[in-house]
């Protein structure tokens, strides 16, 4: 049954914010969507991210429902792009992993894992094991330091930047009502009683702390680079005993190179030491970084639940809290948006069995759709 004209708050403007905000706008409803910051997300994670989908590759540090996830992702993203009125850049050329020989044990045993992995998600597509010449096809210039690689076909990447600013032109479209520099709580809403939203919609991530008791921060240092001279066609994974980094291309010849991941809440600017590791690790991947120019180094926590996993629940009638995105937002953000749909349309979602995603909706009679005059 689809839901009726309704009216969301929607707290947070960061990727889920405004995934929900254009959603249930296009669907007719009336959105109002609130942000601390601007338009330009300088306080979300989504800002700093390197926005890789990489199910297979991430299976190696999270769990089969993510990986579904991840896998619903690659089709959904062509979609939900594909609907913007701004361009996205959106890749899907697979992802390289290298090693250097004195990591071979490691990589051996990344390998096998991914394997594994592969079976308990037989939908992903096989890795395939690249010797020197297979290496040389893919990536050229790589393979004068490498020996061999492992190719993770079908795997994505966009422009997190770029889709975060697409999103705010389609808000615009959509007549969605945006509140910039304006903090909120959902304490501060009443759903449903008079002159109030039926729905508050909670995506702020680690800004609702005080809603998540155990929500906590993972810290992320990034690079940014200019590198002309660099042509890596894809996202590159370095399999390291200390400093594990990817490399991730966008357009015109920048780099996004990541990411440290510290436990700790801790937003302060990146370190002398992991900008050190970040970039000597990409020269060593690439050593025509040498010449590149650094654009940025920024630093952002990701929002993460005690298991590492996402959730959704339902505090009160008419609230929904998104969260615990973690490193994997911009993966698993189709699927959220999916099921969070399914809940606000029919009070329960199938699709969330199939990522094995944590529900609680208690306790949660829907609250009745308001009248709604704005749409009538
Ligand atoms: C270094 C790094 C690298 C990453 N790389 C990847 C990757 O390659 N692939 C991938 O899939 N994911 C990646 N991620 C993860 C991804 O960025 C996050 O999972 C995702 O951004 C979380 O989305 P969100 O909407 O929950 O939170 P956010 O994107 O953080 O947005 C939260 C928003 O809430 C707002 N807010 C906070 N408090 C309030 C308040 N009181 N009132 C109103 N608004 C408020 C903030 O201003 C912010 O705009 C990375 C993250 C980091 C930090």
């Amino acid at each position: 049954m689809p839901l009726q004209p309704s009216s969301f708050a929607i707290l947070g403007a960061g990727l889920m914010g405004r995934l929900l905000a254009v959603e249930l706008a296009r669907q007719g409803h009336r959105v109002d969507i609130y942000d601390a910051g601007s338009p330009a997300a300088e306080n979300s994670a989504a800002t700093v991210a390197a926005a890789m989908l990489a199910p297979l590759a991430e299976s190696a540090i999270t769990e089969p429902g993510v990986v579904r996830m991840g896998h619903h992702a690659l089709t959904r993203w062509p979609e939900l792009l594909g609907a913007l009125s701004e361009p996205v850049f959106f890749q899907q050329a697979g992802t390289l992993i290298v090693w250097h020989r004195q990591d071979a044990a490691e990589a051996q045993r990344l390998t096998r894992q991914l394997e594994a992995n592969q079976h308990k998600v037989p939908e992903l597509p096989a890795l395939q094991k690249l010797d020197g010449a297979a290496l040389a096809q893919a990536e050229p210039t790589l393979a004068q330091r490498f020996a061999q690689g492992l190719y993770l076909p079908g795997e994505g990447q966009l422009d997190n930047r770029q889709l975060l600013a697409a999103l705010v032109v389609e808000m615009q479209r959509l007549s969605v009502h945006m509140h910039w520099h304006t903090p909120q709580s959902p304490e501060a809403f009443t759903p449903g009683a008079p002159g109030q939203p039926d729905w508050v919609l909670d995506c702020r991530g680690l800004g609702a702390k005080g809603q998540w008791p155990a929500l906590r921060g993972v810290r992320g240092e990034v690079v940014r680079i200019y590198a002309p001279d660099v042509t890596l066609q894809r996202p590159t994974r370095l399999v390291h005993p200390r400093y594990p980094i990817y490399i991730a291309p966008k357009e015109d010849h920048l780099f996004v190179i990541g990411a440290t991941e510290i436990e700790s809440d801790d937003l302060s600017p990146a370190s002398v030491r992991s900008t050190l590791e970040l970039l000597s690790a990409a020269y060593a991947v690439h050593p025509s970084f040498a010449e590149g120019r650094i654009l940025e180094l920024a630093t952002q926590c990701r929002p993460t639940l005690p298991d590492n996993l996402p959730a959704i629940r339902q505090p009160r009638p008419g609230v929904l809290e998104i969260n615990g995105l973690y490193r994997h937002g911009f993966m698993i953000a189709p699927a959220m948006l999916d099921v969070t749909l399914e809940v606000l349309n029919a009070g329960q979602s199938q699709l969330s069995q199939r990522f094995d995603l944590a529900l609680d909706l208690e306790p949660a009679p829907l609250p009745p759709p308001s009248a709604a005059a704005a749409f009538a």
